[in-house]
């Protein structure tokens, strides 16, 4: 009897298996939050970004390679047109067993239910500050009400998770890491504590002077919480704890204070079809070009993907004291 053939995986040069696809949706959005986007942006033409189509043959072509997990993002992913549609199809294709959204919520109050049919597990929502001014300023157009109720409308619909995203910059809502997670307390979900990552050049802020730790966070957090170390993953690069008394679970993602690339398990795609190999480098191939040179050919763009492993770099190298060396901004980046 001849041994039945492996699983294709794909493993970079350090050993590690990439099981896990980001992929940006569209580099647009309806906010322009302070640390991800300059006020005046440009966006891309539509021919420059990936059909509906070429994004799920892309996703298709992942998961027979062992990507277990998708996550779409964006931008804001909810305002592309077709992101239902889209993420119907990506959820049933064999093989994936997680599918995820980022969304910054303002799209929630009326689409989490279909999400949720759609087959979207598990949903990350952006949330900076409780207080309405402050969100309007963080998110430059942003109306916390909105969200809020998104929140609610997620909670209703009945994910398996729902976790807080919330970018901690130092005199702009370091005050409010307790009421984050009061909040995330009271409604049963979880929240991860996100460093500002230096991707492309923003202005309203210096990056280094509103640094602020995840360590500074833990001891604010633990004048009114008990924190409990867990030893939970979640195949990410989140630290966790528990709150004593509660379901919640409090991630940190520190790229500064505690680097998390040697148990990297992931790849992001951009809207304009780069795969990129790492947040936090530009190493990066055009799977655009291999698709739209080889129409149909799965087995050329799976080879692609293949090969592009090996240019995975070991780690990101961020120095929020300098300029940016990574001139993509995050809604690019798929974060
Ligand atoms: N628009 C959606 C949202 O805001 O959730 C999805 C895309 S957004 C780029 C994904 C996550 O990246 C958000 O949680 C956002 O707060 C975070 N983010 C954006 N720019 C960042 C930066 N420079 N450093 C760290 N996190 C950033
Ligand atoms: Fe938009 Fe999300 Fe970037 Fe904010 S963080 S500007 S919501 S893409």
């Amino acid at each position: 009897m001849t041994p039945s053939k492996p699983a294709v995986q794909l493993i970079d040069r350090f050993g590690r298996k990439v099981d896990y696809l980001r992929i940006s949706i569209t580099d647009r959005c309806d906010f322009r939050c302070v640390y991800c986007m300059a006020e005046d942006m440009t966006f891309l033409p539509r021919a420059q970004i990936l059909t509906l189509e070429e994004i799920y043959t892309l996703a298709k072509a992942f998961a027979e390679l062992g990507v277990k997990k998708i996550r779409v993002t964006g931008g804001e992913p909810l305002v592309r047109k077709g992101a239902l549609e889209l993420l119907q199809k990506i959820g049933s294709i064999d093989g994936l067993n997680e599918l995820a959204i980022t969304t910054n919520g303002s799209q929630l109050e009326a689409m989490a239910a279909s999400l949720k049919e759609a087959g979207v597990k598990r949903i990350n929502i952006s949330l900076d500050t409780l207080d309405a001014d402050k969100f309007k300023a963080i998110t430059r157009t942003g109306d916390l009400q909105k969200v809020l109720n998104g929140i609610q409308a997620a909670r209703s619909a009945g994910f398996e998770g729902i976790k807080i995203n919330a970018v901690i910059l130092k005199n702009r809502n370091h005050l409010e890491v307790n009421d984050l997670v009061q909040f995330a307390v009271n409604n049963g979900i979880d929240i991860s504590f996100i460093e500002e990552m230096p991707l492309g050049i923003v202005n309203q802020h210096d990056r280094s002077e509103a640094y602020y730790s995840s360590d500074l966070i833990k001891a604010d957090l633990a004048r009114n919480f008990s924190l409990l170390v867990s030893a939970e993953k979640t195949g990410g690069p989140s630290n966790y704890f528990r709150i004593s008394g509660s379901q919640t679970r409090v991630g940190f993602i520190s790229p500064h204070s505690e680097n998390f690339c040697s148990t990297c398990n992931r790849v992001r795609l951009t809207v304009e079809g780069r795969l990129l190999l790492c947040l936090g480098n530009e190493h990066s191939v055009d799977l655009k070009k291999v698709m739209r040179a080889n129409p149909g050919d799965m087995a050329v763009l799976k080879q692609a993907i293949i090969e592009a492993m090996l240019i995975k770099p070991e780690k990101h190298e961020f120095n929020i004291h300098e300029q940016p060396v990574i001139l993509r901004y995050m809604n690019m980046t798929g974060g």
